[in-house]
């Protein structure tokens, strides 16, 4: 059943494809194995866009995958794959296979059909590939390029989704998407990054099911909050999540406050954070988790602040139990690992302690290693009309000031 498309009929040649994956493919054929590269490096390879990373599928299992390369090693996360190393590169080798070992999508019901139709791996990989492209997510990530003969295999249409820029479920979207509920983030993703749009079928389920997200494990939805708004197409991702209903089931505090009377101040705030994102890693510019999170939860903290504030707690400690309360709501739905949720407090901190610059203070808070961090942050914040704007011109000119004219500053502050 595979449109088998050959090399002279698709524009995916072997320059465009790492060393590495190029190492693993023929590693395997030449041991009489079959190897593909699948999924995500075709689709961006035909949209015109440089992989992020080289996927390889082949008919050998683990264990004789791992003796092929010396720097390998089988990893079980969500199903037994085999890293192999070259160099800095690291490609991810996974045996065809009819269904996901994560218990997120494993079906029961299929699981003891299976059973039942007693596949074996390795006796019948034509069907087995077939299998493997049909437990894949979206018709535009399971095409297959042969290393045997540089052909490409198309089980469901994946070249045809591609080319229309158009975003399906393998099979039915309902069932799919209560297999897997991340599945409703990939598509959002995958629509943000490729400028794709998800076909009716696709999008019409997810605001119906987009609370499914409530169970996935935190720790997996904070890695796809990574990849939706660290990878240069946040506030893409930011508007397909909210006009798909799946925003809500990810930051459910901040989109009340989205929602809220400041609501639009907020709004402006998180999409100037999101620009500016993407704006720094179309420069190659270094970003961290704990920028995004932080302006996500700030609206969270200072409706929190105001309300232990209202109640007479001075400053820094209604600040300090706000900040602890935005976190901990929110760890309930994404996990923020300790060494970002530290960081987030520390630019939160700073946030009160701009504004005082007297005495010797200025120059302690230029030191501070976050006092970066939190003067950008304090520019969305004037930007967004949440402050008015000066403070953040202030700083800007202390930091070009030299010593003799940061004195100055300081003194005329009064
Ligand atoms: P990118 O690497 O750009 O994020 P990708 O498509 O390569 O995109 P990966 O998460 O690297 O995404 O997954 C590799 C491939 O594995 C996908 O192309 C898809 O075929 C399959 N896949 C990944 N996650 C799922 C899932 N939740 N359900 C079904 N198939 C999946
Ligand atoms: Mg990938």
């Amino acid at each position: 059943e595979a449109r088998i498309i050959p090399r002279d009929q698709h524009p995916i040649s072997r320059k465009q494809i790492s060393r590495a994956a190029l190492n693993v493919l023929y590693g395997l054929h030449e041991q009489g194995f079959q190897a593909f590269l699948v999924g995500g490096c075709l689709r961006d390879l035909l949209c015109g866009r440089e992989p992020k990373d080289f996927d390889v599928v082949t008919d050998a299992t683990p264990e004789q995958v791992q003796r092929l390369f010396k720097r390998s090693r089988i990893i079980g996360r969500r199903f037994q794959i085999v890293h192999v190393r070259f160099g800095r590169e690291v490609i991810e080798v996974s045996t065809f296979r009819a269904f996901q070992r994560d218990d997120q999508e494993l079906d029961r019901d299929q699981h003891s059909a299976h059973e039942e139709t007693g596949l074996v791996l390795r006796d019948n990989t034509w069907g087995s590939i077939e299998e493997d492209a049909l437990r894949r997510d979206f018709t535009i990530n399971a095409l297959y390029y042969n290393i045997a003969d540089f052909a490409l295999y198309d089980f469901v249409g994946s070249r045809r989704a591609i080319e229309r820029g158009e975003i399906s479920l393998i099979g039915d979207p309902e069932q799919r998407y209560r297999e897997d509920p991340v599945r409703m983030l990939r598509a959002a993703r995958f629509a943000a990054k490729l400028g794709f749009r998800l076909d009716q079928k696709a999008s019409r389920k997810i605001p119906e099911l987009a609370e499914l997200l409530l169970q996935v494990p935190p720790a997996r939805l904070f890695d796809e909050v990574l990849k939706l708004f660290l990878s240069g197409h946040a506030r893409a991702s930011m508007q397909q999540l909210q006009d798909l209903g799946l925003f809500h089931f990810l930051f459910p505090e901040t989109d009340r406050s989205l929602k809220g009377p400041q609501g639009k101040v907020w709004e402006k705030l998180i999409l100037a954070a999101m620009d500016n994102t993407d704006r720094r890693l179309a420069q190659d510019k270094p970003v961290t988790p704990a920028f995004i999170f932080a302006v996500l939860l700030w609206p969270v903290t200072v409706a929190r602040l105001e309300k232990l504030r209202a109640d007479g707690m001075p400053p820094a400690p209604a600040l300090h139990k706000a900040a602890g309360w935005a976190l901990n709501q929110q760890v309930q739905h994404t996990a923020i690992p300790r060494r970002f949720s530290t960081v987030m407090r520390e630019m939160w901190d700073l946030q009160d302690r701009l504004p005082r610059r007297g005495g010797r203070r200025a120059e302690a808070l230029v030191q501070h290693p976050r006092f970066r961090a939190a003067y950008d942050f304090l520019l969305l914040r004037e930007q967004a009309g949440e402050l008015p704007a000066g403070l953040g011109d202030w700083w800007t000119r202390y930091q070009d000031a030299d010593e003799d004219q940061r004195e100055a500053m300081v003194q005329a502050l009064g």
